[in-house]
């Protein structure tokens, strides 16, 4: 048995930047990933410019991975309506497979311990942690860390309300051949029961990734015809499948996406990105929440870790305090503007009515991004 000052499940954004802070501040930190570095993940791969100050601080740099830089917004509906605009802060085009193992290598590099293995069991005795992994292997700490994402056999396990609920949502995602997509743009293109992003990633690459609702879904056999009989009903959408050259075999998929209120602190365990809640992809904040959340975790971690006088109780009143302030408003933004954009005829009103009134498409867009952070 191996002792800690903190664990962190799950080596996504949340739990990678969360270990780079903390080994950074002189913790001994041990990260749980399930599959090794780099790999592919279902995102839209557009990551809000909020993030940048704070990640370069921790020697992490977009820009070396020839992240593109992306500074307008175009939304089309079903029926070709189109409206285009500036990002008010804009952001960066880059693979999850690049951006996850760039902070893979950077937590590595400062003397983040990593296991490859399924955390299935977390489990609290005060003052210690024990958590176990699939082939039997009990770690210790003094924190957790839940950073494993949207969803986990975790969440059963814990006992989180949300698990047991059933999700109506899927996504789908691949990456592109496809020279005629602009440079410095993110697409978000409206069709029944969903809608997709399109935006260029540091390889010249288009990633296309979907959110779909599985009562729209599962009227057609399988994706070859979901995107020929829905998808392709957006003219915009239509003409990139007709053209464009599939670079992976077959695109990835995810099911069962919860966007079920949960809690911040569950168990003792403070809840980072995803596990704590998931934004709707639309808002394109959801990377950069993460990120975010992580920070606000390891700042009181550390402050938790440095006190003789340790009072758990503050500590987790204090991180759902502060998870409340940043993100309770984002996600309720972004459920209002999800059920918008999904609903036939609202979505064209909408979009009509920020033709003619950009800047409420700006506060919009404002009101589902934070401030940068630092
Ligand atoms: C369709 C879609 C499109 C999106 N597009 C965007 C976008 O364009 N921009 C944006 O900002 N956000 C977007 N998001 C949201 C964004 O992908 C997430 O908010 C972000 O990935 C959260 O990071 P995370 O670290 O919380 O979780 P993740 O990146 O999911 O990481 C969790 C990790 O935990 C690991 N794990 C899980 N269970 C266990 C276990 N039991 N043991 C060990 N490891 C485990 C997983 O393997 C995974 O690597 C999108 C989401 C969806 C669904």
């Amino acid at each position: 048995m191996r002792h800690y000052d903190v664990i962190l499940v799950g080596g996504g954004l949340a739990g990678l930047t969360a270990a780079i802070d903390l080994s950074l501040k002189g913790h001994r930190v041990l990260v749980f990933e399930k599959n090794t570095y780099p790999h592919h993940k279902v995102c839209g791969e557009y990551v809000s410019n909020e993030i940048l100050p704070y990640l370069n601080g921790l020697g992490v740099f977009l820009k070396e991975e020839n992240a593109v830089t992306i500074d307008s917004l175009t939304l089309s509906t079903v029926q070709g309506k189109r409206l285009e605009t500036m990002l008010p802060l804009g952001g960066k085009g880059i693979s999850r497979y690049a951006f996850d193992n760039l902070l893979y290598q950077r937590a590595v590099q400062v003397g983040a311990d990593f296991q490859f293995q399924i955390v299935t069991t977390i489990g609290f005795e005060d003052p210690v942690f024990k958590v176990v992994t699939d082939n039997n292997q009990t770690y210790t700490s003094h924190l957790v860390v839940g950073a494993y994402g949207k969803r986990s056999g975790l969440d059963k396990s814990l006992n989180r309300g949300f698990a047991s609920k059933k999700s109506s949502w899927l996504a789908v995602k691949a990456h592109y051949h496809y020279d005629k997509f602009p440079e410095h743009s993110v697409a978000l293109h409206n069709f029944k029961g969903g809608y997709g992003g399109l935006s260029k990633t540091e390889t010249g690459a288009v990633n296309f990734c979907y959110l779909a609702s599985y009562a729209s879904f599962q009227k057609e056999k399988n994706i070859e015809s979901f995107n020929a009989n829905v998808v392709s009903k957006n003219p915009f959408l239509r003409e990139f499948l007709k053209t464009a050259n599939p670079i992976f075999e077959q695109p990835l998929t995810i099911a069962q996406i919860s966007f079920h209120p949960k809690k911040a602190v569950d168990n003792h365990i403070l809840m980072c990105g995803d596990t704590a809640g998931l934004i709707h992809p639309l808002c394109g904040n959801g990377m950069a929440m993460a990120i975010h959340s992580a920070k606000i975790a390891a700042d009181l971690i550390a402050d938790f870790l440095n006190k003789d006088n340790q009072q758990r109780a503050q500590l987790e009143n204090d991180y759902q305090m502060q998870w409340n302030r940043h993100f309770k408003r984002r996600l309720w933004m972004g459920g209002r503007l999800q059920s918008l954009l999904l609903h036939p005829g609202m979505s064209t009103i909408a979009l009509s009515v920020m033709i003619t009134q950009p800047r409420l498409l700006q506060k919009l867009i404002k009101g589902t991004h934070g401030k940068p952070i630092q």
